[in-house]
């Protein structure tokens, strides 16, 4: 289940950070490493802080944009230093575990955990993406980890999860296309929905964006099936006809 688990790091400055993530991820028993444009990599510092998990490394991924490192992803979970966000309920590190792994069984596809920037984190419209948040609770005086001392946080949880669970079957697999959506093919779905509310002029002078954030957050919280996102398409191209 592990193998299926996805690092997704976003523009990470530091690559003594990247290293240290490798190492924390290989420790775990995690692979899956993808850098979303990161300031410098390849980097002989992130090798040298890998230490044995240079093959992680040597793997990464490197990719444009946090929508092409997550559009194979069957669950997009993102990480928050804050413990409050009016959009999403907020998991502890445990329950995020259960609910990546069983998504890890139930589908196959990779689940990917999302970490931002040493300074800033992620973008709201990087949020947006994710599908779920996960919160490492701190002092709240004090919540920022460094983001390569995040990632053993989570990465341990999600191994010492596996560990406790191994007899136990965490769900049953639904088939074809009752599995979850990717991230991709929701995306595809919010397209095509911008896309008609525009030809039914539902934006007026209005600037979309919000609007559509705020419908992107929601279909990712709905976590629909495939047969359901055909159904919305369904719709969607019969009122275009009809247009
Ligand atoms: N000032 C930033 C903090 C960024 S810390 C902010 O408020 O968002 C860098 C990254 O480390 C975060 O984006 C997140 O991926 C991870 N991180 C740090 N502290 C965390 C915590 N308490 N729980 C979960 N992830 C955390």
């Amino acid at each position: 289940m592990l193998e299926n688990i996805r690092i997704v790091m976003v523009n990470t400055s530091h690559p003594g950070n990247i290293g240290a993530a490798a190492r924390a991820m290989k420790n775990m028993s995690l692979q899956q490493l993808y850098l979303v444009d990161p300031l410098e990599f390849p980097s002989a510092e992130a090798a040298s802080r890998a230490t044995h998990a240079v093959d992680i490394i040597n793997n990464a991924v490197v990719c444009p944009s946090l929508s092409s490192a997550i559009a194979d992803c069957s669950l997009v979970i993102g990480t928050s230093a804050r413990e409050r966000n009016l959009n999403w309920v907020i998991e502890k590190p445990h329950q995020m575990a259960l609910t990546a792994l069983a998504q890890c069984q139930a589908v196959d596809a990779p689940v990917a955990i999302v970490f931002g920037r040493e300074r800033t984190g992620l973008t709201n419209q990087e949020l947006a993406l994710c599908h779920r948040l996960v919160h490492i609770p701190t002092n709240p005086d004090c919540s920022s980890l460094n983001v390569a001392a995040a990632v053993q946080v989570i990465a341990y949880e999600l191994f010492n999860t596996v560990q406790e669970y191994q007899t136990e079957s965490f769900s049953t697999k639904p088939d074809g296309d009752d599995q979850a959506a990717l991230a991709g093919q929701i995306q595809t779905l919010h397209q095509h929905l911008q896309q008609v509310m525009s030809e039914v002029e539902f934006f007026g002078s209005n600037n979309p964006e919000n609007v559509m954030r705020r419908l992107q957050i929601f279909l990712n919280r709905a976590q629909p099936s495939r047969r359901e996102l055909n159904i919305l398409h369904g719709i969607l191209t019969a009122m275009q006809r009809k247009l």
